[in-house]
């Protein structure tokens, strides 16, 4: 943070969760953040996509930390740290660069985990202090992804390329398949055409089963993708070239 700008000290959070492993790497204690710049319409948090929520709690920063130093032993055992998620932890940018970077300065690992439909300058900001992230596509084609998420995907492959053309910047993509949006092939071609155009390959993990909404409604298709349907997906990908992995 540059010095004499006010640091906010809050930070609004809807849950911590602790022991995670699919969360990066070793045992991390996961931070679901308040608040998200998309609608996506089979979101499996669909609390933490407003500002506020009964269920958030609007965290004092070195409170959080000191929460969170309770499970510093099973970090330094595992390889693991803490991962910011959400919602979208890029949106309420100042608080959140003020707590990655007080993180750093105890030696914890960071992951983050953003749908990148953030203005660039978060991306470039929060870049400082992140030891790894996890980066979500959902689509690539602007019409699909607007319809999916009510967001711009140009937004998110500007901000990933150059995300990307930081080459000590640590990146993983991850694909949620979801009937009735990306489960095609039209929708993995025109994701492969994009990422290989990208400034350099990183892996690509594709996240079947995904869970969504809360109601029948939220979820208007069915919200399991068929094993095989994600081996054509993970086939497709490699096919272009591209490390793909499934996270099953
Ligand atoms: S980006 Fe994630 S948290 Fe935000 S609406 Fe989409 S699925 Fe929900």
């Amino acid at each position: 943070m540059t010095a004499g700008t006010s640091i906010p000290k809050k930070r609004r959070v809807n849950r911590i969760q602790r022991f995670c492993i699919h969360d990066g790497p070793g045992i991390r204690t996961t931070v679901f953040t308040q608040g998200c710049t998309l609608r996506c319409w089979w979101c499996h948090n669909p609390d933490t996509k407003p500002r506020a929520h009964a269920n958030s709690r609007l965290w004092e920063i070195d409170t959080l930390l000191d929460q969170l130093s309770t499970d510093e032993r099973y970090w330094k055992q595992s390889h693991g740290g803490i991962t910011v998620s959400g919602g979208e932890p890029l949106m309420q940018i100042r608080p959140m660069l003020a707590f990655l970077e007080q993180c750093g300065k105890r030696g914890w690992h960071r992951t983050i985990e953003t749908a990148g439909a953030v203005p660039l300058t978060s991306i470039q900001q929060a870049s400082k202090f992140i030891d790894l992230w996890l980066w979500d596509i959902k689509a690539t084609d602007a019409a699909r992804f607007t319809q999916g998420t009510q967001g711009d995907s140009q937004q998110v492959l500007n901000n990933l390329r150059w995300l990307l053309e930081q080459n000590q910047s640590n990146v993983i993509i991850r694909m949620p398949l979801i009937n009735g949006f990306n489960a095609q092939r039209a929708a993995w071609e025109a994701i492969a055409h994009d990422l290989k155009r990208m400034p350099r390959t990183v892996p690509l993990f594709i996240l079947p089963g995904h869970e969504c909404g809360t109601t029948p409604a939220d979820c208007p298709t069915s919200p399991r993708v068929d094993p095989l349907i994600t081996q054509q997906a993970c086939d497709n990908f490699i096919a272009h070239g591209i490390d793909a992995n499934i996270t099953w």
